[in-house]
């Protein structure tokens, strides 16, 4: 029997990881469920798993999640400082699923207390991937991937130091084979219905512009201790070649699937065993194609920028990243066009220098700096 602490419980990833969990309630059992500010959702997925506790980030919605949760076993907690206690306590695996930076503290204190975390929160590698791994390496916490890309190439990586290359894949989004002029004109609900995964808005607006595979390519390197000249991203549009390795003898190893984040999470959740799921099988006669492509970084050059900062190290990814989350609010409310996104995350890193980070808290400092500027350069493009 496992015992799970699951962030972001409300969200895509946390309802994939309840359905699974309910499936195999001889496995696992839920401590913890915890979200932003959602507390009717939470209090529904609190008493559906029995989960000891109810965590809410919105201090605003402690009490009337109490009141949802009147009768039940579950004890509520509220604020920021709880969440990160709550990650902390002893659990066999801590899912981080919040979306954004806010899951920074609570995964880092899941880090230090030792706990094996199963990431889905890209951004808590991206903004602050050393302290991340530097905690991990002296707790001795595992890391395993769910993003499905990371996911597919722990599974067929053996020996970092063997590998000539990782190579992730991207879908390309809904507007692979459009043109500058007409993603111009694109609309938020466009730009969240992607043509193959089921995600949250954040995550599909990111893979409409490209950003989500640089944010990728930043995770990969903080995972896999792998340099950015050994990364590389293929536009593949089936999304069925979730991620290869190349060995330096030639060989490539590849993890294939259905799009459905239910297999990378159930990898994680099981490892080093595996569990059933009720996911489509993958039909290749069906699909009868693979198609792999170059992506266009003209077309596309949040993914430029992504790789730039990568490249640069130190704040720049979570500068980049923490001006992405502004950019991509402020087109979710149509204050600001699609093109503007890449724009805005532009203008905030050419604003701002670069700098070493090494704690949480320079980590924090360089995120707010940047999330002001790339405010103002949003508010700026709104007045035009
Ligand atoms: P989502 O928007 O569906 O859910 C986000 C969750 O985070 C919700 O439960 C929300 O309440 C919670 N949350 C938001 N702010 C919070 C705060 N301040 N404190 C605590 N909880 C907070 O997002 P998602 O699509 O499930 O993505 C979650 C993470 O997983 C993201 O980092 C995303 O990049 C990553 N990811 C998602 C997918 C996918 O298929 N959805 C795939 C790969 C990686
Ligand atoms: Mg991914």
């Amino acid at each position: 029997m496992r015992t799970v602490t699951l962030l972001g419980a409300t969200g895509s990833i946390g309802s994939s990881t309840l359905d699974l969990v309910a499936r195999n309630p001889e496995r696992f059992r839920i401590h913890a469920v915890a979200s932003g500010r959602d507390w009717a959702k939470l209090a529904d997925v609190a008493r559906a798993s029995g989960a000891r506790v109810a965590v809410i980030a919105d201090e605003a919605g402690y009490a009337p999640l109490r009141e949802a949760l009147a009768g039940t076993a579950t004890e509520v907690r509220a604020g920021e400082a709880a969440m990160v206690e709550t990650a902390a306590e002893p659990v066999d695996l801590v899912v981080a699923a919040i979306v954004g930076a806010a899951g920074l503290a609570p995964t880092l204190a899941a880090l230090e207390a030792g706990t094996t975390v199963a990431l889905a929160n890209k951004e808590a590698l991206i903004c602050a991937g050393d302290v991340m791994t530097a905690a991990a390496r002296a707790s001795g916490a595992r890391i395993l991937p769910i993003d499905s890309e990371h996911n597919a190439i722990f599974q067929v990586l053996e020996d970092v130091a063997r590998i000539s290359r990782i190579v992730l894949t991207a879908s390309g989004g809904p507007f692979r084979c459009r043109s500058r002029a007409e993603m111009a004109a694109v609309t938020p609900a466009e730009a969240v219905k992607h043509p193959n995964w089921s995600m949250g808005a954040k995550i599909s607006v990111d893979s409409a512009t490209l950003m989500n595979k640089g944010l990728e390519l930043i995770e990969a390197h903080h995972l896999f201790g792998v340099g950015p000249e050994r990364l590389g991203v293929l536009v593949h549009p089936q999304s069925l070649v979730h991620g290869l390795v190349e060995y330096v003898d030639g060989s490539v190893l590849a993890q294939l699937g259905p799009a459905d984040m239910r297999v990378p999470i159930a990898h994680a959740l099981a490892w080093p065993e595996r569990i059933a799921t009720p996911v489509r099988r993958l039909d290749l006669a069906a699909a009868s194609r693979l198609d792999f492509e170059e992506p266009d970084r003209e077309r596309f050059p949040a993914l430029a920028l992504a790789e730039a900062a990568l490249a640069a190290g130190g704040c720049r990814p979570c500068v980049l990243s923490a001006a992405n989350e502004v950019a991509v609010g402020a087109f979710l409310e149509e204050r600001i066009g699609f093109l503007e996104i890449a724009e805005v995350v532009a203008d905030t890193l050419e604003s701002l220098p670069a700098a070493p980070v090494t704690t949480l808290a320079e980590v924090a400092a360089a995120d707010a700096e940047a999330r002001a500027r790339a405010r103002s350069f949003a508010a700026q493009r709104a007045r035009r």
